[in-house]
């Protein structure tokens, strides 16, 4: 269909729904390397237990009617082409960048293939069982979460948690009682909280592997534990830009973009999610907020018409589970006011089934 050809580049919560919602008016190619969606909301819990795997592990196969997805990675996008690591070429009338971010390990996966991915996982848990003392480096939404995930897995074992800020959730967005409410949980929990420190240097291991070490804090504390995480470091995943766009990156890899998500001085290439520049936290709920702004203004203007939505971010909200029975929220009020809710309507909302529902909805498989 000469003129309606959309190459979507990322199949996360931003490229599955662009995909989606433009399969019944353009001829949609999603290039994704993954064999399988990783729904990244649950993969702290599939670390810890293997009866969540499937959760994090989706199928691509009911996504698209119409469209197809490719399984290989963009090593090249121009702004009417898209040049795959097979050396084929997908030439497009609009490309849409949802390339996301990448996070250490267990967040995200670098790993493309599904089966190698949970092989690791098995690895992780394997290491989990062996060990009694765990390192989190890092106490943002994260860091808290796998906390909560590893201590209600293995209430036994010790976490100590590292952040070089004073405070835990050092975002100037979030509100003193929700910081209050997880530290006291935590701690409740036996997590010990070392804030306002370094560590002077990376434990001698990798990520996720039993093996004792001692690492020291630039403020002089030692620290012995036997595994240990990373719990910093979202990376922009934009080094496939070619040319003029790739002039449009920040110096942290994200896209700039215009108020309806096209990049910035190119009427054919859109970007949204994590990818995208937009003045936000970066987060799923957010990601498919762009994904739909997206959809409506390339249907638009492939109807001939010009772009007619323009992406609006929204109050922050944050919804931490702490296992599936703990954590706290910080959410909006009818009349536009921020509150934070218990650890009781935190497991209501996400804490149980980890928004795997409605993912599950988007990739067509409910
Ligand atoms: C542990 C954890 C828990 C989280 N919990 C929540 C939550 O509860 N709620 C929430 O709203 N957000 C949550 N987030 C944030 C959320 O995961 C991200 O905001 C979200 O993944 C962004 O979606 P995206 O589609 O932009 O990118 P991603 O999900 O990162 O997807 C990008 C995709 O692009 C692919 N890709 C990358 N490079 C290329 C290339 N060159 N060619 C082709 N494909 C490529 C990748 O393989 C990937 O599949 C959480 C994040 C983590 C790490």
């Amino acid at each position: 269909m000469s003129g309606n050809r959309v190459v979507v580049v990322g199949g996360g919560y931003a490229g599955i729904v662009v995909a989606r919602e433009l399969d019944d008016v353009a001829d949609v190619t999603l290039v994704e390397p993954r064999s399988e969606f990783v729904h990244a909301t649950a993969a702290l819990r599939g670390a810890v237990d293997v009866a969540w795997e499937p959760n994090v592990f989706l199928p691509y196969d009911q996504l698209l009617k119409n469209g197809r997805v490719v399984h290989d990675r963009a090593r090249r996008i121009t702004p009417r082409s898209v040049h795959l690591t097979s050396t084929d070429v997908l030439e497009a009338d609009h490309v849409v960048i949802a390339t996301g971010t990448s996070y250490p390990f267990p967040a995200k996966f670098i790993e493309s293939e599904g089966w190698v991915a949970r092989a690791r996982l098995g690895r992780l848990r394997e290491a989990l069982a062996m060990s009694s003392h765990a390192l989190l480096v890092g106490a943002g939404p994260v860091g808290l979460e796998l906390a909560g995930e590893l201590h209600h897995a293995y209430p036994d074992m010790k976490i100590t948690i590292v952040e070089q800020a004073e405070r835990i959730l050092p975002s100037p967005e979030l509100m003193e009682p929700l910081r209050e409410s997880l530290r006291t949980q935590l701690e409740d929990a036996g997590v010990r909280f070392v804030l306002g420190a370094r560590l002077g240097y990376l434990p001698p291991v990798d990520v996720g592997i039993h093996q004792p070490f001692v690492v020291e804090t630039t403020t002089g504390e030692k620290i012995e534990a036997d595994i240990w995480f990373r719990a910093y470091g979202n990376r922009a995943e934009s080094d496939a830009l070619d040319g003029t766009l790739a002039a449009v990156r920040r110096g942290d890899g994200s896209i700039r973009v215009d108020g309806h998500l096209r990049v910035a001085g190119h009427g054919t290439v859109w970007a949204v999610g994590d990818v995208a520049d937009v003045k936000e936290s970066k987060r799923a709920q957010h990601a498919i907020a762009h994904a739909r702004v997206v959809a409506e203004n390339l249907r638009s203007v492939l109807a001939g018409g010009e772009p007619t939505v323009l992406y609006r971010p929204e109050p922050e909200i944050v919804v931490i589970p702490l296992g599936p029975e703990g954590g706290a929220s910080q959410v909006m009020k009818r009349d536009g006011s921020r509150t934070v809710l218990d650890a009781h309507e935190t497991s209501r909302i996400k804490g149980q089934d980890l928004m795997v529902g409605p993912l599950k909805e988007l990739l067509g498989l409910e």
